[in-house]
């Protein structure tokens, strides 16, 4: 499969052919650099996108630094938003102009799990800016765009769309959908970075009660601002004290609890908080020992826990999500941080090595 188009990627001009500006690293931990590259080549069945906006995500930063292996070169970036620039010879569905926003995992269009919905656990998805080049550039080729492409509500703008594609819809997929949380019921979220703050937004509006947990009072703050109804600080605490003091005081432990951080501590504090039937939602990417990790099992099989796993949200899922932003009148806007051009992103990317100052995210607005 031609999932990557980087044959000649420093040398495009000699070639006379069309170039865009594009931040790519050539080896992993190696400074990204602005460059000039080829104009992806639109796929058959796919679209090329003008970027108008892209996050900075964690991910890409983990990519860039070799922890999750891509291929070399790479630009990176993965929450994207803009308009339509050309349309392969398959596609029924989009047109030139169209102000679209995909998923960070497209499907292939062809499978089972895609003509099923669930083109987020396709076997044959695509990823920008990890399984080939990514949105930190003028231009972004998508696959499968009648599969993968939503349309953008003319409400959203560009930088607001590239903040919902990665950590929102994966929240909103954890908390709605495969958490199926209930107004009055209680939602803990253990880690409050970009997706553990989402969900505690998502969680608010729909009349959860959330408890937020972090070792940073900063993050803290700003989840009781964001609507968690308790904060706890876990700095210290072995996952059991995590889990009593969760359990006092959500009189009885929650009915859904998430790993937005991703670790064993995190997830067995999340398990261990559960009241009988809760249900475990595990969002951050376990990424140390190989993926492994211990769950509780005893108490999982004693109080008849679920235990479910969330990789972002298939186009299929985006308009019941952009309808319950807009009934809900959730501002997407308190999750920016900062927003920069795209001279700007390799720096962008290297800081997160540093701890996080704030915890807004960064988006890249391109053509600004
Ligand atoms: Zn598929
Ligand atoms: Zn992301």
């Amino acid at each position: 499969m031609a999932r990557y188009h980087g044959e000649a990627p420093f040398s495009a001009d000699s070639r006379g052919l069309h170039t865009m500006r594009a931040v790519s690293y050539a080896a992993y931990a190696e400074p990204p650099a602005m460059v000039d590259v080829a104009d992806p080549t639109c796929p058959p069945d796919g679209v090329v996108v003008r970027v108008g906006a892209t996050g900075v995500c964690r991910s890409d930063w983990h990519a860039w630094l070799g922890h999750d292996p891509v291929p070399l070169p790479m630009v990176p970036g993965h929450e994207l938003a803009g308009t339509v620039a050309s349309v392969g010879p398959q596609v029924t569905r989009w047109h030139v102009g169209d102000r679209v926003t995909v998923p960070f995992a497209c499907g292939c269009g062809s499978c089972a799990w895609c003509a099923q919905g669930d083109m987020q656990v396709c076997p044959q998805q695509t990823q920008p800016g990890f399984t080939g080049w990514g949105s930190f550039a003028e231009l972004v080729a998508i696959h499968a765009a009648d599969t993968n492409l939503v349309t953008l509500p003319r409400s959203l703008g560009f930088v607001e769309a590239a903040s919902l594609g990665c950590r929102f819809a994966t929240a909103y997929r954890a908390v709605v959908l495969q958490g199926r949380v209930s107004p009055g019921e209680w939602l803990a979220v253990h880690g409050c970075g970009g997706v553990g703050l989402s969900a505690v937004m998502i969680g608010a509006a729909l009349g959860a009660h959330v408890v937020a947990l972090d070792i940073a009072d900063a993050a803290l703050d700003t989840a009781r601002e964001l609507g968690a109804a308790v904060t706890l600080r876990t700095t210290g605490l072995a996952p059991a004290d995590i889990a009593a003091a969760v359990v006092e005081a959500t009189g009885g432990g929650p009915h859904a609890s998430m790993d937005a951080l991703g670790s064993g501590p995190t997830l067995a504090a999340s398990v261990l908080s559960l009241r009988p039937r809760g249900r475990h939602l595990q969002v951050g990417l376990v990424l140390a020992d190989g993926g492994m990790a211990t769950v509780p099992v005893a108490r999982a099989i004693a109080r008849e826990l679920e235990f479910l796993g969330v990789h972002g949200m298939s186009a299929r899922d985006y308009p019941s999500m952009l309808a319950f932003i807009e009934s809900s009148a959730i501002d997407v806007r308190r999750l920016v941080g900062r927003v920069i051009g795209l001279e700007d992103a390799p720096a962008a990317l290297m800081a997160m090595s540093e701890p996080a100052a704030s915890s807004g995210m960064t988006v890249v607005e391109l053509g600004r």
